[in-house]
């Protein structure tokens, strides 16, 4: 179950764009602060795309997923998301979860809700069962999603590190 746009308090988008055939999952961390409650989660997910709002339509990303355990409603999973590049926004769903992964990894509670999303995906039809997971940094020129999180995930299934 994911928290929805409502339950956290979001605001419109500009504009949306449907999102094409999606293939692949990017991982991201947001940097800053985490959070391990689901009202720490909330005011973190509203910084988030208040930000992002100041530069793009929404939010970047698909989903964010907490320490507190809770998968949090971006962009969803039918609109195109901003947050690997034209390339990749495309065809790809972008999942962040909220913190700085560079030197610990994020929490057991975290890691499962990831797991079970990327599940979730191909479970309802949403993402081919053949799709790529990558790491922000496979597909781009960024330390995203910091050096100790990335290496947790490259133990995952379907994990490539080519696009
Ligand atoms: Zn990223």
């Amino acid at each position: 179950s994911v928290i929805s746009r409502s339950e956290w308090g979001a605001r419109a988008p500009k504009s949306t764009q449907t999102i094409g055939s999606r293939v692949r999952y990017i991982i991201h961390h947001s940097t800053g602060p985490s959070c391990f409650s689901r009202s720490a989660c909330v005011s973190r997910v509203r910084s988030i795309q208040n930000y992002h709002l100041s530069k793009w339509d929404d939010i970047g990303y698909n989903f964010l997923v907490g320490e507190d355990g809770n998968a949090y409603e971006g962009r969803g999973w039918n609109i195109k998301g901003a947050h690997a590049g034209p390339l990749y926004n495309s065809n790809s769903i972008g999942i962040c979860v909220i913190g700085d992964f560079t030197s610990s990894s994020p929490n057991a509670a975290a890691l499962r809700k990831v797991q079970a999303l990327i599940k979730c995906g191909v479970d309802s039809g949403n993402l081919t069962a053949t799709y790529k997971l990558h790491g922000h940094r496979d597909v781009s020129n960024t330390e995203c999603n910091g050096d100790r999180f990335y290496r947790v995930i490259t133990e995952w299934p379907n994990y490539s590190r080519t696009p």
